[in-house]
């Protein structure tokens, strides 16, 4: 790779690996139009935030920019003197160093950093988002779902109580097993346990990607009761009937049917759809090491 862009991804090695002092960093470019930054971080969230403090300390609060959508509470969280674009980024240009927003903007940046997060994906599994009209399913990842999961929590009554884990990469590998967990408790403290049967169906090969952990949590699975099968993907919902259709991953094609009372279903997620986050031939900008693109990084 060469050219601006081959610089983009060199500048962000550096950045991540901490080898840039404030002086290297400090070029004197001009940002007094606030269309240009030394640093500009794309995406207010977990980690676009750290990097903007971290930032700020290297090369001073007027060198660095944030894009951070929406209002409220929001603006407490970015450190002070750091300039705000309240604007969505709607493409990326590493090959002229600069970004566009949703507002007609066009910044430039000396470093940038990527930390866009992920997003749900619900239409890559058939029945869903529309499912999710009716009762029994709910998620934990989405503020429109989340409290369906307490509803049928509270509305079970005797059957499988099913929680997934999908094949795409994840925010929070801990989070579709904590709510199994957590449901568990709520069957035991409210009479409930011995009418339920509890199903882990995840895509994965493993129950965590650490032994360590994933030893303890064997040791849970087994004290509690709970059926862990794996390579099963979610791949249809019909929500109408109560059932979910998983694949085996280790036998493409092979599908299993499981009737549910209740079903916790863990939204497969997607790269942010930006602009020339692709390159040319459809893949995403390079897995380089330091991007905060949840994407790369993989499991939390
Ligand atoms: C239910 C749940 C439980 C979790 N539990 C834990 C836990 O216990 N421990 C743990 O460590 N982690 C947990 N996580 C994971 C953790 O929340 C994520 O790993 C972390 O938030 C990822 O940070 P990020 O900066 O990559 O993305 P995000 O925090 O998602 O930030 C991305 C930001 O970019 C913004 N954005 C997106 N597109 C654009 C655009 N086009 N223009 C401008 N801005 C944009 C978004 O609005 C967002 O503010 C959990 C996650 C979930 C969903």
């Amino acid at each position: 790779m060469s050219g601006p862009r081959a610089q983009l991804f060199a500048c962000l090695l550096r950045l991540g690996t901490q080898q840039v002092s404030p002086l290297q960093l400090h070029t004197g470019a001009s940002h007094a139009a606030r269309n240009h930054y030394e640093v500009l971080v794309l995406g207010g969230g977990s980690g676009g935030i750290t990097m903007v403090a971290r930032m700020k300390r290297k090369v001073g609060a007027e060198n660095v920019a944030v894009t951070l959508v929406g209002a409220g509470a929001k603006q407490l969280v970015i450190p002070s003197g750091v300039e705000w674009i309240k604007a969505r980024v709607v493409e990326l240009n590493p090959d002229k160093s600069c970004i566009h927003t949703d507002n007609g903007k066009e910044i430039s940046y000396q470093y940038l950093i990527i930390a866009l997060g992920i997003q749900l994906d619900y239409e890559k599994i058939k029945g869903l988002p529309e499912g999710f009209a009716h009762p029994k399913i709910g998620s934990n990842y989405s503020v429109k779902t989340v409290e369906k999961t307490w509803k049928a929590l509270q509305d079970f009554k005797e059957g499988n109580a099913v929680f997934t884990f999908p094949n795409t990469p994840v925010e929070c590998a801990g989070a579709p097993q904590k709510i199994m967990y957590l449901s568990e408790a709520y069957f035991r403290e409210t009479g409930k346990r011995s009418k339920a049967n509890i199903i882990f169906n995840t895509s994965l090969g493993a129950i965590f990607g650490v032994k360590k952990y994933a030893d303890a949590l064997q040791e849970i699975i087994r004290e509690r009761n709970l059926t862990v099968n794996y390579k099963q993907n979610l791949i249809e919902v019909r929500a109408n009937k109560q059932e979910a259709v998983f694949e085996n991953l280790d036998k493409p094609g092979e599908t299993q049917v499981i009737s549910y009372e209740m079903l916790h279903q863990h939204e497969d997620l997607a790269p942010i759809p930006v602009k020339g986050f692709f390159m040319d031939n459809g893949d995403q900008i390079p897995p380089f090491p330091v991007t905060l693109n949840s994407h790369y990084v993989g499991s939390s």
